[in-house]
C-alpha cells in the first residue's frame, strides 16, 4: 500500500483523470447528438435549392407593404372573412406573392369554398409555397408560406374538392393578381 504525499498525489491525479474522461465523454456525447439533427428545414421542401430566395429585413418589409399587407404576411395574421377584394373574384389569371411575386396559385384551381377567404385545390408550381406545422390559438393547422420569401399566405385544409382534396385557404391581402395576357 503506497502512503504519504506520494499516495495523494495518484489519488488526485487519477480523480483528475476521471473528471477529463467524464468530460470527454460529454463532449463526444453533445458531438454525436448535433450531429444526428436533422439540418434545419424551416418548413421548406424539396427542390428548395433551385428558389430565388428572397430575404429582407422587417424594416425594409414595412416600407414596402401597407400595414395590413405587413400584419398578414409577415406577423402571420388572418384578414377578416368576406373582407378581401379576391374572395368574391374569378377572373383568368395568375395569383402571387404580394411580397415577392413569387406566382402561387392559377385561376383554374381558385373555387368558391364559401368560408369567406379565397380558396384554391393545388398551388401553380412546386416552387410555389411551403408548409409548416402552426399550433398556435389551440388549433393544429398546416400554414402555407411563399417559399421564396417565407409570407404567411394562410392555411391549408384537408376538406377541399377533387382531385388534390386540399382547400388552400388564403388571404387576399397576401395575393396580388396578374390577368391572363398582362404577364
Ligand atoms: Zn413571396
Amino acid at each position: 500500500m503506497p502512503s504519504g504525499p506520494a499516495a495523494a498525489g495518484e489519488v488526485m491525479s487519477g480523480r483528475i483523470k476521471l473528471v477529463l474522461l467524464l468530460v470527454l465523454i460529454g463532449a463526444l456525447s453533445v458531438a454525436v447528438f448535433l450531429g444526428c439533427q436533422a439540418p434545419p428545414t424551416d418548413g421548406r421542401q424539396e427542390g428548395d435549392d433551385a428558389v430565388d430566395r428572397v430575404i429582407k429585413t422587417d424594416e425594409e418589409w414595412r416600407e414596402i407593404l401597407t400595414p395590413e399587407q405587413y400584419r398578414v404576411t409577415r406577423m402571420k395574421g388572418t384578414e377578416r372573412p368576406f373582407s378581401g377584394e379576391f374572395n368574391d373574384f374569378y377572373e383568368e389569371g395568375t395569383y402571387s406573392c404580394v411580397c415577392c411575386s413569387n406566382p402561387l396559385f392559377s385561376s383554374d384551381a381558385k373555387y368558391d369554398s364559401g368560408t369567406g377567404w379565397p380558396s384554391f385545390w393545388e398551388p401553380i408550381s412546386d416552387q410555389s409555397i411551403a408548409t409548416a406545422r402552426d399550433t398556435r390559438f389551440l388549433m393544429v393547422r398546416t400554414a402555407v408560406m411563399c417559399i421564396r420569401c417565407d409570407a404567411h399566405l394562410g392555411h391549408v385544409f384537408k376538406d377541399g374538392p377533387e382531385p388534390t382534396g386540399l382547400r388552400y385557404c388564403i388571404n387576399s391581402v397576401a395575393l396580388d393578381f396578374v390577368a391572363s395576357g398582362e404577364e
